[in-house]
């Protein structure tokens, strides 16, 4: 049923050296599942009753991390492969092992067990599968086949418990939703509805992988609507698409255009995304009466990045690139004397050009800005210099003054 040659080598290996050191270990996860839906796995998990300690003295080039849920990582020079102990789930061992909070949530698990009893830890049927690749037998022990087959995501248990444990197994369930073409089961959804407010309670980095893994894996359109139906976007973005139309469009826009580059192999990063979808909470804390005070602007990035951080992280290093593409777009505006060739300059230009394409596409302006600089871009000195001369002899307000952001505020 599922083609060895499809699996990571390196993955294979290290379940033959378990064996060889008497442990059990099988691929489980996403990838026996992605196999089985004739999806290319993105990674190759492995799951065995070695605990970390014994398996980092198995394999030299390893390393333990985690914890809240320790594992251990073995590297070679192209791939690492992450391998996790069988959890038990037994809240009845009181050593520390499992510790969970008020809500229920799991804040800690790393109690041992079998391979049984770590079928019951995972979040749907579809994710408990476990596929030894020397055997080529599937360990199915919750239907996990019938129901791929009948392409629908169920929870191993209740729902409404499962996600009070782990509330982010209710934006794990609409990506697989979306990525897989699954349904959804009904009592999932309702568990959705009913436990998704506790997803504020998730600690903003691991809201921040999971943003990266909803909106920047080619689904990101499809993504928003679908947790949008459930009201869940506020979990994940600090803009409010029903703040006004250019909003909404402007956050489709974005999401658009990150699945498009990912179809076009170009090259993206979340730096960009959040630099698109702030950016109206940015507009609206710097305008006043139609055009920008730069004071308030200036201000606002800091505060805004502030806010959006609560909710989910944003690594240090984007940050300096989001305030880029934003300071970029007020220059992108002012076209006098050398400004524009400095603009063109920047290492961020391309960025922002890109950005300001999104924005006249979300706000249905004539494209005026735009056009302008790719015809300035692409251009030699001479008709470079024309485009400037133009702008002046036209004495074209847009030029000289910080303006052309009214149809952004409806
Ligand atoms: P993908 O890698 O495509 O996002 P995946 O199913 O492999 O999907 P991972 O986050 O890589 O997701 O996790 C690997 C496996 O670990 C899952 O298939 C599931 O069995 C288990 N798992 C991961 N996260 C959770 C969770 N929050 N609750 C319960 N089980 C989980
Ligand atoms: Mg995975």
């Amino acid at each position: 049923m599922i083609n060895n040659k499809k699996i990571n080598k390196f993955a294979i290996s290290i379940i033959e050296d378990l064996h060889k050191n008497d442990f059990q270990a099988y691929l489980v996860g996403g990838c026996v599942r992605d196999l089985l839906c004739g999806i290319e796995p993105k990674d190759f998990d492995i799951a065995t009753n070695a605990t970390p300690n014994e398996i980092k003295k198995i394999f030299k080039a390893s390393r333990i991390i985690g914890k809240r849920f320790k594992l251990v990582h073995i590297y070679n020079r192209s791939d690492l492969i992450e391998v996790a102990t069988f959890r038990s789930g037994d809240d009845r061992i009181n050593d520390g092992s499992l510790i969970t909070d008020q809500s229920g949530k799991i804040l800690r698990d790393n109690i041992w067990g079998t391979l049984e009893q770590d079928t019951f830890r995972r979040d749907f049927t579809i994710n408990a599968l476990y596929y030894c690749p020397i055997t080529k037998k599937i360990e199915d022990h919750n239907n996990g086949i019938k129901h791929i087959h009948e392409k629908i995501i169920v929870s191993i248990g209740d729902p409404k418990k499962r996600f009070e444990e782990d509330p982010v197994r209710s934006l794990r369930a609409i990506r697989f939703s979306n990525k897989l073409q699954f349904k959804i089961d009904k009592s999932i959804k309702e568990a959705i509805y009913e436990k998704g407010h506790l997803l504020s309670n998730i600690s903003n980095a691991r809201l921040f992988d999971e943003f990266c893994k909803i909106f920047l894996n080619g689904m990101a359109e499809n993504n928003f609507n679908k947790l949008s139906s459930f009201g869940l976007n506020k979990y994940l973005i600090l803009t409010s698409p029903e703040k006004n139309e250019f909003t909404s469009r402007l956050i489709i826009e974005a999401l658009r255009n990150t699945d498009n580059r990912l179809k076009n192999n170009q090259s993206i990063t979340p730096g960009f995304l959040m630099a698109a979808v702030l950016w109206p909470e940015i507009l609206e804390k710097s305008i006043k009466k139609g055009a920008i005070n730069l004071r308030k602007f200036f201000r606002s990035m800091d505060q805004v990045l502030r806010k959006q951080q609560q909710i989910t992280a944003i690594p240090r290093k984007f940050h300096g690139y989001i305030k880029d593409i934003w300071v970029l777009q007020l220059k992108l505006h002012s076209r006098i004397g050398k400004q524009p060739y400095k603009t063109l300059k920047h290492p961020r230009f391309r960025a922002a050009y890109d950005f300001l394409l999104l924005r006249e596409k979300a706000a249905s302006n004539k494209k005026y800005l735009g056009d302008w600089w790719t015809n300035f871009q692409k251009n030699d000195d001479s008709i470079k210099k024309s485009l400037i001369k133009d702008l002046r002899e036209k004495n074209n307000e847009e030029s000289s003054k910080i303006f052309g952001f009214s149809a952004e505020l409806r």
